[in-house]
């Protein structure tokens, strides 16, 4: 059996890559997306060990000094982490994995897997890019300032990605999204 395809969906933070993602779960219900690891405190309405696995900055050094990370970072003020046995699992059984996660994390993932493919998600502009944070309304104005100045030196690193899409209009996004995989599948 063939292995999976390894696709990393990166971005800065409030771009809509949660969006696209879940959007694209259902048009594709046989994507794995991999569930990170993370010391930040629920969002309402996110679920434990389905939007994040939530822990401790002490119980998520132990898991690193364990290795269970395929890769991790710290961003703003917290650290998140790819927990490595699911994704090995999941391609070694020929399905594919999605990771949503942040610039310095994918840095790292391709330089382990040069085969997976990574997409940058660029939003329209820079205020589109607040207006989302603000209007999310889950991060202080601290936590969204810290985040729109991250932004600033991701999106200055784009190039780096296999693909760049723009989320303007979100449908048209998700497609990109599906049209990358698909031609990962067809081995385009
Ligand atoms: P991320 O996962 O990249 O941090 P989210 O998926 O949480 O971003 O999206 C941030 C906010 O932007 C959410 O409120 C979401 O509803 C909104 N959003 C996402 N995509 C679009 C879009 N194409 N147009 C307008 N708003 C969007
Ligand atoms: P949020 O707190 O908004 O859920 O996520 C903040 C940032 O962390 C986002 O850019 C998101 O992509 C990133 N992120 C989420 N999970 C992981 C992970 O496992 N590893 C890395 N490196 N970044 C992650």
């Amino acid at each position: 059996m063939s292995h999976g395809s390894l696709i990393v969906l990166s971005g800065p933070s409030g771009v809509g890559k949660g969006t696209i993602y879940t959007r694209l779960l259902k048009i594709m219900p046989d994507l794995k997306v991999s569930v990170s690891a993370t010391t930040r405190h629920p969002r309402t309405g996110e679920k434990d060990g389905v939007h994040y696995y939530f822990m401790s900055k002490e119980e998520f050094a132990e898991k690193r000094e364990h290795g269970e990370f395929l890769e991790w970072a710290e961003t703003v003020g917290n650290y998140y982490g790819t927990p490595k046995t699911p994704v090995i699992n999941t391609l070694a059984q020929g399905k594919d994995i999605l990771l949503e996660i942040d610039v310095k994390g994918a840095r790292q993932i391709k330089a382990a897997y040069p085969d997976c493919v990574t997409i940058f998600v660029l939003p329209p502009s820079e205020e589109e890019l607040e207006k989302r944070l603000r209007g999310r309304g889950t991060e202080s104005d601290e936590q969204i300032a810290a985040r729109l100045a991250l932004a600033k030196s991701e999106l200055a690193i784009s190039g780096e990605f296999d693909h760049r899409i723009i989320n303007d209009d979100l449908d048209k996004a998700v497609n990109e999204v599906k049209d990358i995989i698909l031609k990962i599948k067809k081995g385009a």
